[in-house]
C-alpha cells in the first residue's frame, strides 16, 4: 500500500516489519490504536532469509520462516493496521510530533513511534556463501545448531560470538573448527579459556574462507582456505558453516538523536521499551544484542505497543 492522500499523521507509527514490529502491530491494533507500521526494505525481517524455524512455539512441527512472517502480517491487518511499503532514511525527535522522512521524499508525523528496525547479521561477504544460505551456512547458532547433530561444523570469527557459538554447538555437532584470521582471540579472557578448553573445539588459525564449496549447491560440504600468512590455500570438509563475526543494528537514522550503546543498540529503561525520547519505543533486535530471537523480539513488541499506549493516554 502507498502513503494516502490525508495529513500522513499518526497517533503510533511502527518501523519494522519483522516479529517485533508484527507483534507490536498487533496489540496495538487490538488496542484501538490503528497504528501505521512502515514494512522497511526487509518486509517480514530476518526470518524470511531461513528456512526451517523449529523454535518458535506453537508451531510443533516446525515452520518456514517467510510462511510465518505472512501469518504475523495477516493477524495485523486482521487488527486494522495500516501496512505502508515505506523505508524511513531520517527522523526529527526534536519538534512535536516527530517527523520522519522517507525514501523518495515523503514524510509523515506521528504522536509515537516504536522502533522495531532489527538486526542484520554481518556475513563474509562471498557469492558462494549467499548461495548456501539455509543449506548449511548459518548466523545463528541458537536458531540452527540442532540440526548439525554429529557432524564437523565450521565457525568463522574470534570474538565473544564466535566462542559462544563454537561452544553452543558442541553440544550437537562431532567438531567444531573455529576458522579466525589471526593468530590469537579477540574474545575475553573467560570465553577463551573455555573455547580453548574444549576438547571438540580445534582452531585453524590465520585463515579466510575463500569459498563455501558444496558440489550440487545443496548442502555444505568444504570451504576453501588461504593462510594469510604463508598464502596457502587448504580445502576443509564441514557439513556447516556458522558466519559469527557480529551483528550490526539497523539504527544509524537514530545516531546521536537517542542514547545507545557503542555497538549502536538503543538503550531501553530496565523492563521497559521507553527510550531516551520520550514517546519513542524500541523492541526487537535493535534494542537487544544478547537474545536476538524471534520469540523475544515478538514479546518486546508486545512491550513496546503495550508502553506506547499507556504512554499515549497519560498525554490525551
Ligand atoms: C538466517 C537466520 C535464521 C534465523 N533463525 C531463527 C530461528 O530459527 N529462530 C529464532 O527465534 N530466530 C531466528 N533468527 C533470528 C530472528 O530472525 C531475529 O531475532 C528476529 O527476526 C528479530 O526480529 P525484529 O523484528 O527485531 O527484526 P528483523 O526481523 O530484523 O526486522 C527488522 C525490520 O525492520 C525494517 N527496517 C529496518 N530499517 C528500517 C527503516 N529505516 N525504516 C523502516 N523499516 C526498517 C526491515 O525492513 C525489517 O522489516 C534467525 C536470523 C537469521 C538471520
Amino acid at each position: 500500500m502507498s502513503i494516502g492522500n490525508d495529513s500522513g499523521h499518526r497517533r503510533l507509527i511502527i518501523l519494522g516489519s519483522g516479529p517485533a514490529g508484527l507483534t507490536a502491530a498487533i496489540y496495538a491494533g487490538r488496542a484501538n490504536l490503528k497504528p501505521m507500521l512502515l514494512a522497511g526494505n526487509e518486509p517480514g525481517g530476518q526470518l524470511t532469509l531461513t528456512t526451517d524455524v523449529e523454535n518458535y512455539p506453537g508451531y510443533p512441527d516446525g515452520v518456514q520462516g517467510p510462511e510465518m512472517m505472512e501469518q504475523f502480517r495477516a493477524q495485523a491487518e486482521r487488527f486494522e493496521t495500516e501496512f505502508v511499503n515505506g523505508h524511513v532514511v531520517g527522523v526529527e525527535f526534536g519538534r512535536r510530533p516527530f517527523v520522519l522522512h522517507l525514501e523518495g521524499g515523503k514524510e509523515l508525523t506521528c504522536e509515537s513511534l516504536i522502533i522495531a528496525t532489527g538486526a542484520s547479521a554481518r556475513w563474509l561477504g562471498l557469492e558462494s556463501e549467499t548461495k548456501l544460505r539455509g543449506r548449511g551456512v548459518s548466523a545463528c547458532a541458537t536458531c540452527d545448531g540442532f540440526f548439525f547433530k554429529d557432524r564437523v561444523v565450521g565457525v568463522v570469527g574470534g570474538g565473544d560470538t564466535a566462542m559462544e557459538e563454537a561452544l553452543f554447538l558442541t553440544k550437537f555437532a562431532r567438531q567444531v573448527h573455529v576458522i579466525h584470521r589471526r593468530d590469537e582471540l579477540r574474545a575475553s579472557a573467560i570465553m577463551q579459556k573455555r573455547a580453548l578448553g574444549n576438547e571438540k573445539i580445534s582452531f585453524v588459525w590465520d585463515s579466510v574462507v575463500e569459498e563455501v564449496i558444496s558440489e550440487d549447491g545443496a548442502a555444505v560440504e568444504a570451504v576453501s582456505l588461504r593462510n594469510l600468512k604463508t598464502d596457502d590455500t587448504s580445502k576443509l570438509s564441514l557439513g556447516g558453516l556458522f558466519i559469527a563475526i557480529g551483528h550490526t543494528p539497523n539504527t544509524e537514522i537514530f545516531r546521536g538523536k537517542m542514547n545507545m550503546n557503542d555497538e549502536g543498540y538503543i538503550d531501553t529503561v530496565e523492563h521497559s521499551t521507553h527510550t531516551s525520547v520520550e514517546g519513542v519505543f524500541a523492541c526487537g533486535d535493535a534494542a537487544d544484542s544478547v537474545y536476538r530471537q524471534a520469540v523475544t523480539a515478538a514479546g518486546t513488541g508486545c512491550m513496546a505497543a503495550i508502553d506506547a499506549e499507556r504512554w499515549l493516554s497519560s498525554i490525551e
